[in-house]
Parts: C-alpha cells; sequence; structure tokens
C-alpha cells in the first residue's frame, strides 16, 4: 500500500494551485456623479476597453435592463435620470456574466462570433465556445 499512498500524495501535491479558485476577474467600478437629473459616468470607455466590446452593444444591452435613455459624450455616459451607479455596476457585471467571461475559464480574454443567428464565446484562453443564449 506504500505506493498506492506515494502516488496519491503525488497526485494531490500535482494540482496547480488555481485550480480550485475560479476566483472572478473584477470589472471596473462605474465612476461619476449625479447631477440633477443626471447620472455622468466617466470611466464608461474604461469599462468597455477591460470587456473588448463595442461600446455600442454594451450601451444597447444598459439601455435595455435600465430602461433609461442615455447618450455618450466624448468619453462620458451620460443616463437621462438618476440612475445607482451599484445598479450600473450590477448590470455591467451580468453583460460580462453574458457577453464577455469564458463559462469554463471564466476568464474575459473571449470575442464574441456570429454563426448564422447563432452567437457564441469563443475564449483565447482556454479555446472554450459556449452558445450565448441571451438575444440583444
Ligand atoms: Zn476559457
Amino acid at each position: 500500500m506504500e505506493d498506492y499512498n506515494s502516488l496519491l500524495d503525488r497526485a494531490i501535491k500535482n494540482i496547480p494551485e488555481d485550480a480550485s479558485s475560479t476566483s472572478r476577474i473584477e470589472i471596473p467600478k462605474v465612476t461619476g456623479r449625479i447631477e440633477g437629473n443626471k447620472t455622468i459616468i466617466n470611466n464608461f470607455n474604461q469599462i468597455c476597453k477591460f470587456f473588448n466590446r463595442d461600446v455600442q452593444h454594451i450601451l444597447k444591452f444598459l439601455l435595455r435592463e435600465l430602461a433609461t435613455p442615455a447618450k455618450l459624450e466624448e468619453n462620458r455616459l451620460i443616463f437621462g435620470r438618476k440612475v445607482n451607479p451599484a445598479l450600473i455596476n450590477q448590470k455591467l457585471q451580468e453583460y460580462g456574466d453574458i457577453y464577455v467571461f469564458c463559462q469554463d475559464c471564466k476568464k474575459p480574454d473571449t470575442h464574441l462570433i456570429t454563426e448564422g443567428d447563432k452567437l457564441y464565446i469563443k475564449c483565447t484562453a482556454c479555446g472554450a465556445r459556449n452558445y450565448v443564449k441571451e438575444k440583444l
């Protein structure tokens, strides 16, 4: 049994440390301010860069989810009413979960592929390709 035990011991030691920690990669939090009845987000570009997605695609998602008119002005995103930043962050997390993060390895190193009317997330980190159910 000694051999078996030493094999088992080695097998346990060989498990890479990060295999169990699929810790989420943090999406940048929105920064901005409320001005009168408007909510101004200053770092929308930074978030789009992080996602590596088209600005208009992310904007479309937010407009639908928040049911709030918004426009881009230079680098700022301006909502036509007061929006709780925590809600925007939550919606960006949802966007990331649907359109950005790999379902297998949870990394954001992915891009979208359209095939016919189907949308897939292709991961450049692990090679996985996952169907995106959500339509935007
Ligand atoms: Zn992956």
